[in-house]
């Protein structure tokens, strides 16, 4: 930050509490990993010492949900497994934001299937899309910078942190057509 160099030419240095709020925070991250398939490898991949996640401060992994604010989905979503991603995601504290990561937790991917979540921000808010099949850790760190970028511009999300929720919930006992569709062969 070159808090340093500003020190010593002036002995003093005047900031809005704001930017020190913002800049602290962008700069502690904890992510909670929701790696539910092989974009999970690429995820801790950019934790390891090649890519150097804790360049960012944003090396704490935890899977508290109470003690993270960066919520990074990483790979397909069941539809089994949606509920437990929006419970996760409400036990986490305000504020929080969300990266989805690849192309299965964005949209589903090649899993165009009844089973599978076609793109997790149907249920829950998405700050940052990472793309790719897997994206690899330089573009999952780009995700992470650019989630950098709006704590550093907004801060506190308006409403004094409280995101507006999408509302949408869905319950594991959902609603599915019998499988296999009756075909009609040889119909005109
Ligand atoms: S986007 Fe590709 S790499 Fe990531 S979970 Fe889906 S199939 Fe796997």
């Amino acid at each position: 930050m070159g808090l340093e160099a500003a020190l010593s030419a002036e002995g003093y240095l005047t900031t809005q509490l704001q930017k020190v709020v913002n800049w602290s925070r962008r700069s502690s991250l904890w992510p909670l990993p929701f790696a539910t398939a092989c974009c999970g490898i690429e995820l801790m991949a950019t934790a390891c010492s090649r890519y150097d996640l804790a360049r960012f401060g944003a090396e704490a992994m935890r899977f508290s949900p109470r003690q993270s604010d960066l919520l990074i989905v990483a790979g397909r979503v069941a539809v089994k497994m949606l509920p437990v991603l929006q419970r996760i995601y409400q036990q986490m504290t305000e504020p929080k934001w969300v990266i989805s990561m690849g192309a299965c937790a964005s949209t589903g991917g090649v899993f165009d299937t009844y089973a599978v979540v076609q793109g997790i921000d149907q249920f829950i808010p998405v700050d940052v899309y990472v793309p790719g099949c897997p994206p690899r850790p330089e573009t999952l760190i780009e995700g992470i910078m650019a989630i950098q970028r709006i704590i550093d511009r907004e801060g506190l999300p308006p409403g004094g942190g409280q995101r507006r929720p999408l509302q949408i919930a869905i319950e594991p006992t959902h609603h599915v057509l019998p499988q296999p569709v009756p075909l009609t062969v040889g119909a005109t």
